[in-house]
C-alpha cells in the first residue's frame, strides 16, 4: 500500500471539468514530481488532495486515499487534523503564505501552540530549532524579525520551516522555487532534498520544469489537460518515454500548436492535434492508462512509443 493513493480524482469548475481521472501514488520517502504546464491540473490536484480547492471547483469523483483512509470521505475535522500534521504544504509565494504583521518565529511556533499545546517560550525554541534545520543563519535572533526582513529564499525557507512544524509524513511542494533566481532554486531544491533524507519524508514536487526533475526526483507523473499521461521511474521515463507528449518535452523543441482549453477539449485523446503519433482512432476514442510493468502510460500507441528510438 502506498502512503498516498489517488485514484481516478475527478473535479469540476462549473460545468468544466479541470480534473478527468488522476491516478497517482506516492511512496514513503519518495521524490515524485508532477510536472505539466500551467493549465494541466497539477495544481489543482495538490489543492484536491490537501482539501484546499478554491470554490467553485469541487470534487466530483475518485478517492485520494492516506494511509489506506479515504480523506475525501473523512469529516472536516479530522481532515484538518491530517492536513498539517500529516501532510503539509508550502507554496510558489511565501510573502502570501507569511502574515506580514508577525514575527517569523510566532508564526513557526504558531501551530505548535494551537495543535501540540506547547507554550509561548517552547513554541519560540522550537522554531529556532526549525530555523536551524532548513540552514536560516543566526536563527536565535532572526526569529524575531518580520518577513519582509527576509530575502525571497530565505522566506521559503521560514514557510518551509512552517511546513515541517507537525513533522508532516508528505509534503507537497508546489512551484517552490519558480519565484526565485537560479542560483537560489537550486539551494531550496538541495535543501528539500535533505529534508526528505533526513525525516525520510515523501516529497510530491510540483513543476514545470524538467531541470528540477531530474534534479530531485525519483519518480514522475506528467500531466496534460487534466490527465497523468504518464507516470515512470525518473531514469526510465528520460531513457524512453512512453507517452509522445513526454517525448515531445524530452526533445525540448516547441510542441506545435498550443495547450487545449480546459472548456473545449478536442475529442478522444486531448493531445491529437498536436501528437505526431495521432491515427484516426485518437480523435474519437480517449485513450485508457496502459500498465507498462511499474509504469504507465495513457495513450493507444503507448508500447510502439516506447520502442520507438526517434522518440527519444
Ligand atoms: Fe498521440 Fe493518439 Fe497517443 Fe494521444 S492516444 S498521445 S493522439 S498517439
Amino acid at each position: 500500500m502506498s502512503l498516498l493513493d489517488v485514484t481516478d480524482l475527478r473535479v469540476a469548475f462549473g460545468p468544466t471539468t479541470v480534473l478527468s481521472g488522476v491516478s497517482l501514488h506516492l511512496d514513503p520517502g519518495e521524490t515524485l514530481a508532477v510536472l505539466g504546464e500551467s493549465g494541466s491540473g497539477k495544481t489543482v490536484t495538490a489543492q484536491a488532495v490537501m482539501g484546499i480547492l478554491d470554490p467553485p471547483a469541487v470534487v466530483v469523483g475518485g478517492c485520494v486515499r492516506y494511509r489506506g483512509q479515504d480523506l475525501l470521505t473523512l469529516p472536516e475535522r479530522e481532515r484538518r487534523r491530517i492536513r498539517g500534521r500529516e501532510i503539509a504544504m508550502v507554496f510558489q509565494d511565501a510573502l502570501s503564505a507569511l502574515n506580514p504583521v508577525f514575527t517569523v518565529g510566532y508564526q513557526i511556533g504558531e501551530t505548535l501552540r494551537i495543535r501540540d499545546g506547547l507554550s509561548r517560550r517552547e513554541a519560540l525554541h522550537r522554531a529556532v530549532e526549525l530555523m536551524d534545520q532548513v540552514r536560516i543563519p543566526a536563527a536565535r535572533q532572526r526569529v524575531h524579525e518580520y518577513p519582509h526582513q527576509f530575502s525571497g529564499g530565505m522566506r521559503q525557507r521560514v514557510s518551509i520551516a512552517m511546513a515541517l512544524a507537525l513533522d508532516p509524513a508528505v509534503l507537497i511542494a508546489d512551484e517552490p522555487t519558480t519565484a526565485l533566481d537560479v542560483t537560489v532554486q537550486a539551494q531550496i531544491l538541495d535543501l528539500l532534498g535533505e529534508l526528505r533524507r533526513e525525516r525520510t519524508m515523501a516529497l510530491m514536487l510540483i513543476t514545470h520544469d524538467l531541470g528540477v526533475v531530474a534534479q530531485v526526483a525519483d519518480r514522475i507523473a506528467v500531466m496534460y489537460a487534466g490527465r497523468v499521461v504518464e507516470q515512470a521511474d525518473v531514469h526510465q521515463l528520460f531513457r524512453a518515454p512512453a507517452h509522445p507528449y513526454t517525448a515531445a518535452l524530452l526533445r525540448g523543441a516547441a510542441i506545435s500548436g498550443t495547450p487545449p482549453s480546459l472548456r473545449d477539449l478536442p475529442s478522444g485523446c486531448a493531445f491529437h492535434p498536436r501528437c505526431r503519433y495521432a491515427a484516426a482512432v485518437c480523435r474519437t476514442v480517449a485513450p485508457s492508462t496502459v500498465d507498462l510493468g511499474g509504469r504507465s502510460a495513457a495513450c493507444h500507441f503507448a508500447r510502439e512509443v516506447l520502442v520507438d528510438p526517434a522518440a527519444r
